[in-house]
């Protein structure tokens, strides 16, 4: 294997422009147009094949504070609340138990790519250590269960059901939940934390809806079908011919799963991803450190530093996401230090030449089928692409029931008939037609019309946002919706660790909560707060613009329109914000808060869910 060296100055005029010429062949005129909605007669591709409904009957009671969502964003608020001594909480879940993300996807080989003892959260509070570097999805999907049931979430959460309003009542001061289970509660405070991940999507492939064979997303894996379990073993499969569309994150941890089980397996790929070393293994409490107290939070702040850019001395998770996937980030202090924008790009197209030579260099290393490597390899910067790894992805190419189909000359699958799949000449029947086609990002939750939100004075959020621009303090509170604490990363900080990040958001909006319940006061911060925020957020905004323009189209870039307008997330990185709002919690947290004119609703109407 030749070692990847920093590439002369004529092969990075050659790479760039075999990156542009790769990002004109992907962009399409009708970007996010391509992709259709799972629901109305495609409603079959979203509904949750784990758990039916049970019947239960509406709740007309009232809370202190409604959580919408069980993912870890929701448990982590409702955790951090019950440390603040919250005893009535009601969790509000679509699906049939928390885990979010991980109840959802339970397709074969899900393992969650980011170290799970820095991954999984509230480890330190729980005595949990995990077994493996990088965690199986159950496993992950159990510690869910297992912090709903250490801080008693359980007791008044709603699962199965989806709340479709929020409306707040200026008389009594709090607010109205409606759902599509018929209840109407009131809660003194709403958390929404309901994802950015969650809406799965579809092609709109010409002729999708005539398929006749079997097919579903991978997010609502059908194992009645398949047979066998996350670990495999589809034994349903053994007579099929399988397509799979996609090879994002999740493509490349399902494939090579299909690819042992399937009597044949077609890959239907568009863009490769860049698919880097995985080296999972089984660790001990010793090689993480677990014998000592506080062993989680410093390993996972460690973590987060790395990846955020900031200087560490030691990197106590030392895998690939540490060494390169914080390639941009690495460089951007210096950058902001010093200003010299010529300077960073170059020096970033460097570092990103070299790591993306490496990665072509593995697939030619792995795969024995020049025609089908050459295929393989990834033409554009590093990080714009979500970066994934594995070790099982590349050899399954290497097997005869294993053929790889590239769409990328005709955009995609050109259409799809009752039997199978059309690429440019070839029809290719198929059995079953499995979409690995990802997820619509932020299509969940009060910024989407979906969950409408009405204010002061019936005010709409988004009627507002639309006249004036998204308005926030540190993307958690908006004057006019008192009590509504948003988490998620609009206008606040994110990470490849997010489940560090919503428990950091978490902490706060717990903090938000206890020092209102202190002062008698609601969370409600003034246009003043929110211009200032917004005027913080937006001067140091376009670093990575000229990235994402250069870009293959994805949901990084918009399928290559490049980033909205308008501030979105705090721009110094997650470390930076975490200090900034433990600082204002410190000395600022009035700035948030404004007198209630009314008592608080009294402690006898509430449901008691303490634990
Ligand atoms: P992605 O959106 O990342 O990938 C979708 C895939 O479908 C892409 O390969 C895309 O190609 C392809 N595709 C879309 N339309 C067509 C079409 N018409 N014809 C052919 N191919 C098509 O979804 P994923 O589910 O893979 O991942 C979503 C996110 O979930 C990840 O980015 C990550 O954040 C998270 N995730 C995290 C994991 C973890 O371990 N932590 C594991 C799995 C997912 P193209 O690239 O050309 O658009």
């Amino acid at each position: 294997m030749t070692p990847p060296h920093a590439p002369a100055p004529h092969e990075l005029v050659a790479l760039r422009q075999r990156y542009r010429l790769e990002r004109e062949r992907r962009v399409r005129p009708d970007d996010m147009a391509q992709y259709r909605d799972t629901d109305a007669e495609f409603g079959y591709y979203a509904a949750d094949p784990y758990t039916a409904p049970t019947k239960r009957d509406a709740r007309h009671d009232t809370v202190d504070v409604a959580v919408i969502g069980g993912g870890f964003g929701g448990i982590l608020a409702g955790a951090r609340l019950r440390q603040q001594g919250v005893r009535s909480i009601r969790i509000v879940e679509r699906g049939g138990d928390v885990g979010g993300t991980w109840y959802w996807n339970r397709y074969p080989g899900v393992h969650c790519d980011i170290e799970s003892h820095v991954y999984l959260p509230l480890l330190d509070e729980t005595g949990y250590v995990p077994e493996w570097k990088y965690a199986p999805g159950e496993e992950i999907r159990q510690h869910a269960v297992r912090i709903a049931e250490r801080f008693g979430l359980y007791a008044d959460a709603l699962f199965s059901t989806q709340v479709t309003s929020l409306t707040w009542d200026d008389a009594s001061e709090t607010w109205t939940v409606t759902t599509d289970r018929g209840d109407a509660f009131r809660a003194t405070y709403v958390i929404n934390a309901t994802g950015t991940l969650t809406e799965p999507k579809l092609p709109g492939i010409p002729g999708i809806e005539t398929f006749r064979g079997h097919t579903f997303h991978t997010s609502r894996w059908d194992y009645g079908y398949t047979g066998g379990t996350p670990e495999g073993g589809m034994s349903g499969l053994a007579d099929k011919r399988v397509g799979i569309v996609g090879t994002g994150a999740t493509g490349i941890q399902v494939i090579p799963m299909l690819a042992r089980d399937a009597a044949h397996l077609y890959v239907f790929q568009r863009t490769p991803s860049t698919v880097d070393v995985r080296a999972n293994r089984r660790t001990t409490a010793e090689d993480v450190g677990a014998d000592r107290e506080g062993w989680a939070r410093r390993r996972r702040e460690n973590y987060l530093r790395i990846v955020s850019g900031e200087p560490e001395e030691q990197d106590l998770v030392a895998d690939r996401w540490t060494a390169s996937a914080g390639l941009l980030e690495k460089l951007l202090p210096s950058f902001r230090r010093q200003g010299d924008r010529e300077a960073f790009e170059e020096a970033y197209e460097a570092a990103d030449a070299a790591k993306m030579n490496e990665l072509r260099q593995r697939v030619e290393r792995t795969v024995t089928d020049p025609e089908t490597a050459e295929k393989l390899k990834p033409w554009y910067r590093y990080a714009c692409k979500r970066p994934t790894f594995s070790d099982l992805y590349y050899p399954a190419f290497n097997r005869d029931n294993v053929t790889l189909i590239d769409t990328a000359d005709t955009h995609g699958i050109e259409r799809i008939t009752e039997r199978g799949v059309v690429v440019g000449d070839t029809v290719l029947e198929v059995d079953c037609l499995i979409f690995a086609t990802g997820f619509f990002v932020g299509a969940s939750g009060i910024h989407t019309g979906k969950l409408p939100v009405h204010g002061r004075g019936g005010t709409q959020l988004l009627h507002r946002w639309a006249r004036q621009g998204p308005r926030t303090l540190h993307g958690f509170t908006s004057s006019g919706f008192p009590n509504l604490i948003q988490m998620g990363s609009f206008q606040n900080a994110s990470s490849v660790n997010f489940t560090h990040v919503l428990d950091e958001q978490a902490v706060h909006a717990a903090a938000l909560v206890a020092a209102a319940e202190a002062r008698n006061a609601l969370v409600e911060p003034s246009p003043e707060a929110e211009d200032a925020w917004n005027t913080a957020i937006g001067k140091d905004a376009p670093d990575h613009e000229w990235f994402h323009a250069e870009c293959t189209p994805g949901y990084y870039n918009r399928e290559g329109r490049g980033r909205p307008n308008g501030p979105t997330a705090y721009p110094h990185g997650a470390v930076a914000f975490h200090r900034l709002l433990a600082d204002w919690r410190e000395h600022s947290i009035g700035e948030a808060l404004r007198a209630r004119t009314t008592p608080r609703p009294s402690d006898s109407h509430r449901a008691d869910t303490a634990d």
